[in-house]
């Protein structure tokens, strides 16, 4: 078979599905890579058991290896469990919209205070900031840096060293001002401790804010668990930040945190500037936690190609022997796009080395000759080869303005396949797989 063929041939996959003893090495890779972006073993582990459930008896593709299906697959459940995107602040009609933010210290919270003021001022929204934080000294004058550099207000009481009195005084003034947002920024710790906890809950009841976020340090490792699962018990959180993600860190704890708390991610902190938030999108992060991004393009390459009815109906023709040049000229005519094979030929691993065959001139070129003379033939013929006499051949060479060879080769070339695409198409993927690999 020529390589057009045979690359067309492979993407029309097969009764290959995933089983336990297939999905093994790609379950282990998979856990591997978790581990490596710090997300916490407990939900490592119940997430491999809910993925494998998930993963077990769906098909896989026969441009695909098993594991290459299952890090497709891997990748969706990351995206819905990172989901559903929620990145609206939820700002009432009337009254002021009162955020606070918590976390523990040095997570960023005081950052992306300015950083929500800013996103805020490009609505000509004008928000006033609170400063809560009564623990470090520096605190309340980081944030009113802040308000100066941004040029919003900033509530703050040095002489009272009640948060909660400092937080029900800012929304006060919020509302004789008819501000439209209150942001609180509250005091952090290094460790979860009861008394931080019993603070914030006592601001909770107090000021009643609409939205809660936890912020979290998105290089934090395993206690990511622990310190949300703390949060998310004393209050009821709305909503995640997670900052740090301009650095190396892969962001598995977003993974810890959104599994513990189960709230909307609103945001991604990207940097010290105030401008370097991000709305939340699973797809991005999926990628960035799984860091698999060439074997989840290719394999949803593949998919895109074979729609799954299509991919049935191809597959019962060839079984049964009805498989016409019409449906070879489809198949070539989905895979002939320009770029496409080459495409997916440098994303799968090893088969980088025909890229350039694929893409040549020649190829496309002859997958070309081979749609122009499929096209110059009649129904009969395209339905039955074996009419196809020299003088057919010449009227189909003349009509396409190929070379009479083309046409014989394409015909001897189609007889020779049949048989051997009706066997494959009645055997089970991996007999296929190895047949292919003649
Ligand atoms: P807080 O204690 O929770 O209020 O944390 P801060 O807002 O004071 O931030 C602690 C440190 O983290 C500061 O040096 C910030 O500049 C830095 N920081 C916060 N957010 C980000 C971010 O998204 N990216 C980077 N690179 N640094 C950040
Ligand atoms: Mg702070």
């Amino acid at each position: 078979l020529s390589d057009g063929l045979q690359g067309a041939f492979k993407s029309l996959s097969g009764k290959g599905k995933l089983t336990e003893s297939n999905m093994r090495e790609g379950l282990e890779l998979v856990k591997q890579s978790l581990l490596d972006a710090d997300v916490s073993y407990s939900v490592i582990e119940e997430f491999m058991s809910h993925v494998s459930e998930r993963a077990l008896g769906k098909r896989v593709l026969l441009s695909l290896r098993p594991h290459e299906e299952l890090v497709r697959i891997v990748h969706d459940e990351l995206v819905s469990l990172l989901g559903p995107v929620d990145t609206s602040l939820h700002l009432k009609k009337d009254g002021p919209t009162i955020i606070m933010l918590c976390g523990l210290q040095g997570s960023g919270k005081t950052t992306t205070c300015g950083k929500l003021a800013q996103l805020l001022l490009e609505e000509n929204i004008k928000p006033l900031l609170v400063a809560a934080d009564l623990q470090r000294p520096a605190a309340i004058e980081q944030l009113h840096v802040i308000g100066r550099q941004l040029n919003v207000p900033v509530y703050s009481d040095s002489e009272n060293k009640n948060p909660v009195q400092v937080c029900k005084a800012g929304v006060d003034k919020a509302n004789a001002e008819d501000a439209r947002v209150v942001i609180l920024d509250t005091a952090g710790r290094l460790a979860i401790d009861d008394e931080l906890m019993a603070e914030l809950q006592r601001i909770d009841k107090r000021v009643s804010p609409d939205q809660v976020y936890l912020v979290v340090d998105g290089m934090t490792g395993q206690d990511a668990v622990q310190s949300a699962g703390a949060f998310n018990e004393a209050l009821e959180l709305d909503g995640v930040v997670m900052t740090k993600l301009d650095g190396d860190a892969r962001g598995g704890a977003l993974l810890s945190v959104k599994h513990v708390t189960g709230v909307p991610i609103k945001f991604m902190g990207t940097g010290e500037h105030f401008d370097a938030l991000e709305p939340f999108r699973p797809d991005g992060m999926a990628s960035r936690i799984l860091q698999m991004g060439d074997i989840v393009a290719a394999a949803r390459e593949a998919h895109r190609i074979v729609d799954e009815k299509e991919r049935e109906e191809m597959e019962a023709k060839m079984a049964s022997g009805d498989f016409t040049l019409d449906d070879f000229k489809n198949m070539m005519e989905k895979v002939a796009k320009p770029g496409l094979m080459g495409k997916m030929m440098s994303l799968m691993p090893g088969m980088n080395q025909f890229k350039e065959v694929m893409e040549s001139e020649e190829a496309a070129g002859g997958i070309k000759q081979t749609i122009g003379a499929i096209n110059s033939m009649t129904q009969d013929e395209r339905k039955n080869p074996k009419l196809i006499d020299a003088a057919r051949r010449t009227r189909i060479a003349k009509g396409a303005g190929v070379q009479t060879p083309v046409v014989s080769q394409l015909v001897k070339q189609f007889e020779m396949m049949k048989p051997v695409m009706q066997m494959m198409a009645g055997k089970g993927a991996g007999d296929r797989m190895k047949m292919m690999q003649q």
